[in-house]
Order: structure tokens, then C-alpha cells, then sequence
């Protein structure tokens, strides 16, 4: 092949990325692009914000390379045919997302590129496994994620790409401006890019403690412990393809672990997504009872951390300010949210994926719809207590003084009670009753 246009979606690194190591490795000369999509913009001031981040990273690496990162603005499709026009590629490359909007644009593309006789492919590489490459002998897809899990630790993964030693770009074609840094909303958001990815999967993977043992090793242990922050904080990167999951998979290196049985979570929601599409927007679950409660007061003091149930207000805090809340926190809030106030989970979703780094169709759909009982929790009708929640996975109410400083003086669990406090101290405290008892 000739020339080759790489189109950059949400696989914004170099390190194990099949289409670009493939145009590098069968192309004479290969141009990187990305276009940004204004129907894409403008959903999450957070994300806009680590996209751009990212996207300045990866133009600096390729950069390094030899190479460099085309931008565009515009109509993804309308714009990579115009480019690989201009410079006479014979090739485009894309990698394969799941969603309605990206299998439209992946279907547009094919087509435009059979009309102008070049060749077109769709590479994996957003997930370990590909969606849909796993399937049971009774359907299209794992509806139960312990079978899925079996499958996929059972499954022969791709072999990693390996990075391009040098890119060739052909003469030409305008590289184009990113514009100035979008603001984003968090204060404390994690910045965007490969590079800050790549160091923080280095840490997690290598900082050893005293006794020897990595933040992955003591990862079963403590991955619930809310104040103990024992996560790796990779979901961002991964959402923006910053790096590879098939590489954090493989370099976690404990095989069917917990860390890793975290990472087949991810590959089941899209497994999920990419059978069912609407995932956002409709119940998964066949003959789910949907009978939600549309309260706007309510809606606002769960969205701005008001409700008056410390553990709720504490990971609702945390979001706004990080763009992210720990897993445990999620699925208190969530819970809250639908089986407490008995709210629309599409509302939760909505105002999640407004502020999350990582917010993406298959994970926080799956997600919402598993904690809301219309998706593919085996148990939907299970109970939800978050005061239970909160002394088992906050004891010493550390998550909550952080977060919630209006109680930071509450000494002990008793923080998640402020309810129960004398009311002499109730009274100092700037702080609500709790909401499903007014
Ligand atoms: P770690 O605990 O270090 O896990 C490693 C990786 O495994 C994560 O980075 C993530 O890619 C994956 N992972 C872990 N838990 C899950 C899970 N339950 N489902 C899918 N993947 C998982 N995750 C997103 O990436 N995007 C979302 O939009 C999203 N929305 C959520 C909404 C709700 C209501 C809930 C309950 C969970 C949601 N999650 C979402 C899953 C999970 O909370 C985050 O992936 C996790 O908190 C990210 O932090 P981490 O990278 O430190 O995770």
C-alpha cells in the first residue's frame, strides 16, 4: 500500500494500537488524523477537556516519530474521504467502537471509501476481547457476566501491536491548529494523554510498599475501601483509549485476579452495548417494571450532594470536583438514586455522564441499568441499604469528613448519622435531613 489514513477516534495512543501499527507496517507512507466532531462536543466540559489533552500528547509523540497529528473539524466521514484524497491514500483505518453513533459512522465511512475504490478496515483494539467475538451456544452475546468471564479468561487474546519505530508522512496536506484547551468543571480532574497514562499504569504496576507488594497485589483487599483510594484510576485513559486494555490485561500479568476480572467487567458492557445498542436509553432486562418517580427537587439534591445521607452527598462531591467517584461510591449513589428515592436511572446516567472522565455508553449504561434491576444483574430486586453500605465500606467515616466538610468534626461512623447527633450539634451543622424522610 501507498499511503494510509489513520482516523483516530477513541484510540488516542500509540503502544498497541492495531491500526496504526498495521498502516505503518503496510503502508509506505501513513497520515494519523483526528476530526473533531461537534456532535461529539460539548457533553462533558470534563471530557472535552481530557480529549484535548490527549490529543495534544499524542501529536507530540507521533511528532517524535517523525510523523504528526492531522486535525480537522467537521463531519468525520466527509472529512477523511476529503483528506485521503488529497493525498491520493489508497488505505483508511479505523478502529471499532459499538455505539449507534460510531457504527453509523463506521458503516458511512466503508461505504464512501468502496465509492472512491479505497480500501477500508476496522481494527480492535477498544476492549481485551473483541465485542461479539465471545458468544454462547444460545445467542449473540453473554447476558451473565461470570460465564463471560470464564469464556474470556479462557479465550486466545490478539497478539499486541507493536508501536511504529517511525512514521512517514507524505508531503502536502495542512496539519491543522487543536484549539486553546477547553476549561473543564472539575478542579481536581486527572489530565489527559498516553503519557500521563502510561506513568500511571508504570505506578500502579510497580510501586512496591515496604513489604514488597504492589497496589495490584493488596488490590483484592482493598479496592471497597472507600478512604483507602486503592483503585488504579486507569478508567479515564482506558475510556479515551490512552492506553491499551489488552496491555493493562497483559501487564497486570495476574491472569483471572480480581484486577483483571475488573477489566473483563469493562469487555462485558460492551459485549452488552454492542448486541443491544440502546442500552442508554431502554430497559436491557425484558419485562423489567419500570415505575419511576419524576421529583426535580429530589433529582437536584442527589446531583449536588444535598440529600443528607452522608455516604450519598460524599461520592456526589467527589464527582464534581475529580470527574470521577470510586466504583463503591457509584454503586451507592446509583443505588440511592433508584431504589431509595425510586428516581429514573436515565437521570442518574445523564448527570454521570455530564462529569465522568471515563463516562461512556457501555460502561455507564451497563452499570446504571445493573444497579437499577433492568439490566443484567441475576438478583435485579435485591435490597439496597446505604447506611449498611457506609459502615462496612467507610468504618472509620474518613471518605465522608473528605468530601463532606460540613461534618469534618463529626468524629468517627457517627458521621454517617448526623441524625442521630444531640441536637445542640445538629443545629451548628449547615447540613440537611436526609431526603427520603422529609
Ligand atoms: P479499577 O478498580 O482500578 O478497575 C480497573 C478497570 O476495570 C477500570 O479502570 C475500568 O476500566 C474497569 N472496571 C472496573 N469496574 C468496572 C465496572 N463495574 N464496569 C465496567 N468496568 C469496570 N466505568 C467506566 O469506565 N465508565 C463509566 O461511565 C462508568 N460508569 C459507572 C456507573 C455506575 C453507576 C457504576 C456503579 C459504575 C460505573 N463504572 C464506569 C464502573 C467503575 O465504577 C469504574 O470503571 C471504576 O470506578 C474506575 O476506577 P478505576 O480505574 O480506579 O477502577
Amino acid at each position: 500500500m501507498r499511503t494510509a489514513v489513520v482516523l483516530f477516534t477513541r484510540d488516542l495512543r500509540v503502544h498497541d494500537q492495531p491500526a496504526l501499527a498495521t498502516a505503518c507496517a503496510t503502508a509506505e507512507q501513513v497520515v494519523p488524523l483526528f476530526v473533531l466532531d461537534p456532535r461529539l462536543a460539548g457533553r462533558s466540559a470534563n471530557r472535552d477537556r481530557f480529549l484535548h489533552q490527549s490529543l495534544a500528547d499524542l501529536r507530540a509523540t507521533l511528532r517524535g516519530l517523525g510523523g504528526d497529528l492531522l486535525i480537522r473539524r467537521g463531519d468525520p466521514v466527509a472529512e477523511t474521504i476529503r483528506l485521503a484524497r488529497e493525498v491520493d491514500a489508497d488505505g483508511v483505518a479505523i478502529s471499532a467502537d459499538v455505539s449507534h453513533y460510531a457504527r453509523h459512522r463506521q458503516r458511512r465511512l466503508s461505504d464512501e471509501c468502496e465509492r472512491h475504490r479505497i480500501a477500508y478496515r476496522a481494527f480492535p483494539g477498544l476492549t481485551v476481547v473483541h465485542p461479539g467475538a465471545l458468544t454462547p451456544t444460545n445467542g449473540d452475546h453473554y447476558k451473565v457476566f461470570t460465564p463471560y468471564f470464564r469464556a474470556w479468561a479462557g479465550a486466545d487474546w490478539r497478539a499486541e501491536s507493536a508501536g511504529p519505530a517511525r512514521i512517514r508522512l507524505p508531503g502536502g496536506p495542512a496539519v491543522g491548529r487543536l484549539p486553546a484547551l477547553p476549561d473543564g468543571e472539575s478542579p481536581q480532574a486527572a489530565a489527559g494523554g498516553e503519557t500521563a497514562g502510561r506513568r500511571r499504569l508504570h505506578d500502579w504496576l510497580g510501586d512496591l510498599d515496604r513489604y514488597g507488594s504492589s497496589r495490584l497485589d493488596r488490590y483484592g483487599d482493598s479496592h471497597d475501601d472507600l478512604a483507602g483510594d486503592a483503585t488504579s484510576r486507569l478508567s479515564p485513559y482506558l475510556r479515551f483509549g490512552c492506553l491499551s486494555p489488552l496491555e493493562v490485561a497483559t501487564a497486570a500479568g495476574d491472569g483471572a485476579g480480581p484486577f483483571v476480572r475488573q477489566l473483563c467487567w469493562r469487555d462485558f458492557h460492551y459485549q452488552v452495548a454492542n448486541a443491544f445498542p440502546d442500552l442508554a436509553t431502554t430497559a436491557y432486562r425484558r419485562g423489567a417494571a419500570e415505575q419511576w418517580r419524576y421529583d426535580a427537587d429530589a433529582l437536584d439534591a442527589w446531583q449536588t450532594g444535598r440529600t443528607g445521607v452522608p455516604i450519598v452527598d460524599a461520592g456526589m462531591r467527589q464527582l464534581q470536583a475529580q470527574g470521577w467517584m470510586h466504583n463503591r461510591a457509584r454503586l451507592i449513589t446509583a443505588g440511592y438514586l433508584t431504589k431509595e428515592l425510586g428516581l429514573d436511572w436515565r437521570d442518574g446516567l445523564g448527570w454521570f455522564d455530564r462529569w465522568l472522565l471515563d463516562g461512556d455508553l457501555p460502561n455507564n449504561s451497563g452499570n446504571w441499568q445493573w444497579v437499577a434491576g433492568t439490566g443484567n444483574d441475576t438478583r435485579p430486586y435485591r435490597g439496597f441499604n446505604p447506611l449498611r453500605q457506609a459502615h462496612r465500606f467507610d468504618p472509620a467515616g474518613e471518605y465522608v469528613r473528605r468530601w463532606v466538610p460540613e461534618l469534618a468534626g463529626v468524629a468517627g461512623a457517627a458521621v454517617h448519622e448526623p441524625w442521630r447527633l444531640p441536637l445542640a450539634v445538629r443545629a451548628g451543622l449547615d447540613y440537611p435531613p436526609p431526603l427520603s424522610d422529609r
